[in-house]
């Protein structure tokens, strides 16, 4: 039995990658949530720029500082590093929680900018091991759930376990007009989203497409979705849900972060 202080776990809303060059509002909450949350031993990171066919996980000693954006963005964005460790010894561990489902371990991918861009600010220092798992794109929400479900004993371990997409993530419909208003139907199904998890209901949000309107709007790919899943799936019932920050950005990017800390306030 571990002495470790239960870690909370925490689903990022990462939004444009252009936040890791500004001091701005998601970026600040990002820094309260990493002063929050205390230095874990290592971060487990789920991000919506990982999806595979089957299941991988960076398996190198230092996993590069991945670029992942179009060359529109600023050029400074693309010298930009983040050069934590990798951890063998945490891929070993994840490896025999998850077995017997196969788990290849990576040698190309690295620290995708799901990653990078909010550790930049909450952990600047980049001396915490990071290993990120990727999604299997084919396979359903539930299913996403149920392995964040079967590695949310890495809490009692000293591991941070993060992810790090969006609930509402429509680029097409955004507005890059900083004052404009967020859509209604983003309203409604940000909102849908955080009553159920208030509730503690995830099982209602499984099937997005049953949603409605809304959701289909606010859903452009699942793959911004479902790092909420792996968080939702390693909750315990005695976490408080804190959601900050918490607003909609550029009409259609939902910027809310959830953490789950089931530690004493402070
Ligand atoms: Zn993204």
């Amino acid at each position: 039995m571990s002495a470790d202080p239960r870690m909370p776990v925490v689903f990022f809303g990462h939004g444009s990658p252009t936040n890791v060059l500004e001091d701005n509002v998601s970026t600040q909450a990002w820094a309260r949530i990493a002063q929050n949350v205390g230095k874990p031993k290592a971060i487990l990171s789920i991000t919506a720029h990982w999806c595979t066919n089957g299941t991988a996980i960076t398996a190198m000693d230092n996993p590069r500082t991945i670029h992942d954006f179009g060359r529109s963005l600023p050029a400074e964005m693309f010298d930009l590093q983040y050069p934590a460790p990798g951890s063998p010894a945490l891929v070993e561990r994840i490896s025999n929680v998850l077995a017997p489902m196969p788990v290849q371990r990576d040698q190309s991918w690295g620290l995708d900018h799901g990653t990078w861009a909010i550790l930049y600010k909450a952990y600047p220092q980049a001396d915490i091991p990071v290993v990120q798992l990727s999604m299997d794109a084919s396979k359903p929400t539930s299913w996403h759930f149920d392995v964040g479900r079967r590695l949310r004993l890495l809490r009692d371990e000293g591991v941070l376990i993060m992810g790090s997409g969006n609930i509402v993530h429509s680029l097409e419909m955004m507005d890059w007009d900083p004052r404009s208003k967020p859509y209604d139907w983003a309203i409604r199904f940000n909102d849908l989203v955080k009553d159920a998890i208030v509730r503690n209901d995830p099982q209602s949000l499984f099937d997005f497409q049953a949603l409605g309107q809304d959701a289909v709007l606010s859903i452009q790919g699942p793959e911004h979705y479902w790092p909420l899943f792996y968080v939702l799936g390693a909750r315990h019932d005695d976490d408080r849900v804190m959601f900050d920050p918490d607003f909609i950005q550029y009409k259609s990017l939902s910027m809310v972060s959830v953490t789950l800390d089931s530690r004493p306030p402070a």
